[in-house]
């Protein structure tokens, strides 16, 4: 029954929609960057046992701490990307959004600020709202590198509390080099900053590429924030996690809520990390077929941002909207995001890729590309989960 109701909203909440991407229900769907293959049955075994144990303790709350989990996530850093941290520098929560907030409400809020390098993925904005904290993004490169000739001036200006760089970036797929977020970290620090850099699309970077996690030791004030909604294909589990120095997550401990990670994600998220093995077959497949998903659009003459994560961001179209809605017309979900004329499209299975590759092809028979020169500004710089 409709009502006449307007409840006490806060003031700079009103007018505002929901974020969010469309989830339409069509049989290739390419737009959230999920992991497109199903969790092996191993693996489903395991995390439904896990969940069977964890179930006769229910009446009880979580660990607080969930120790457990993050022994195995030092021994997942330990392997993946060949770093020793201790216990008490690993933060679990509910995604590494829910991550991402804790920071904002712990070193951001009011009178302070965060800078983010643009276009990037729309929700850092979101957690600046929410938490009360000033959002002063810089503009990238033409390339979507992090232009820190024309940018440090400007941070160093506004000293903003958080900078946050997105290395791969969401929508473009850039790695930003170590020694830049070394000098970012750095500069930081000369006006009480911290630095998060978050890495969730990282286990797709191509080889050689490094993680932001080899500066913990000698940069205190950085923070590298993690998921498993990616590469581990648990996007549905909700678990995400920090890696900080041991004072950052007591700070982040300030602003949780009580036993936030339950004990049912916990138990998911152990049981997968100990089948990373079965899990990264997964991951060569997709960084495999996304090589090969770039070399093809390039061969067929499109403009795609080389990228290190699951996702390719390509054009140039005359009327992106309309080129989305002729993928979708044809079974394929992607996501209009990225600079002015381009769509970006995460890497499904071998299956789903090839149904994107001729949709692509009939579109571009119809006429959507456009004759342009390859767009260099940016655009709409919103960008997805
Ligand atoms: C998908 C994505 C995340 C993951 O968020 P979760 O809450 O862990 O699912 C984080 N950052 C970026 C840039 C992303 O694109």
């Amino acid at each position: 029954m409709a009502t006449e109701y307007v409840p006490p909203l806060r003031d700079d909440l009103i007018g505002l929609s929901a974020y969010g991407a469309p989830q339409i229900d069509v049989p290739v769907r390419l737009n959230v960057n999920e992991n497109p293959f199903p969790l092996p049955d191993v693996v489903v075994e395991a995390i439904t046992n896990a969940v069977r144990s964890s179930a006769v303790e229910l009446n009880r709350y979580p660990d607080r701490e969930a120790v457990a989990l993050r022994k195995c996530l030092v021994a997942y850093l330990a392997e993946e990307s060949r770093v020793q941290i201790g216990v008490d520098q690993v933060w679990p929560a509910n995604g590494s959004n829910e991550v991402m907030q804790h920071l904002f409400q712990a070193f951001g809020g009011p009178g302070r600020s965060v800078g983010t390098f643009e276009p990037t993925y729309s929700m850092y904005a979101e957690y600046a709202r929410t938490t009360c904290t000033d959002y002063r993004p810089v503009q990238r490169a033409w390339d979507f590198t992090l232009d820190l000739q024309r940018n440090l001036p400007l941070l160093h200006q506004t000293r903003p509390a958080i900078v946050v760089v997105t290395s791969p970036n969401n929508p473009t797929g850039t790695t930003a080099p170590i020694d830049q977020v070394g000098v970012l970290a750095e500069q930081a620090r000369s006006w009480s900053g911290i630095v998060v850099v978050d890495e969730a699309y990282i286990e797709f970077r191509r080889l050689g590429m490094p993680s932001a996690l080899e500066l913990m030791t000698s940069h205190p004030n950085l923070v590298v924030t993690r998921t498993l909604s990616k590469a581990f294909g648990l996007a549905g589990a909700r678990i995400g996690y920090a890696v900080a120095d041991p004072t950052v997550v007591d700070a982040l401990r300030l602003v949780r809520l009580p036993y936030h990670l339950s004990a049912v994600s916990q138990a998911v998220a152990a049981a997968a990390l100990l089948h990373r093995a079965e899990l990264g077959a997964q991951v060569d497949i997709l960084r495999q077929e996304r090589d090969l998903l770039h070399d093809w659009l390039v061969t067929n003459d499109w403009q795609v941002i080389p990228s290190d994560a699951n996702f390719l961001t390509f054009g140039v179209f005359v009327d992106r909207d309309a080129a989305w809605q002729g993928l979708l017309n044809e079974g394929v979900l992607v996501r209009a995001t990225g600079p002015a004329g381009y769509l970006r499209v995460s890497i499904g299975t071998p299956e789903e890729n090839a149904r994107f590759r001729s949709a692509l092809q009939r579109l571009d028979r119809a006429g959507h590309r456009s004759v342009l020169p390859p767009a260099r500004g940016h655009g709409d710089t919103t960008s997805s989960d």
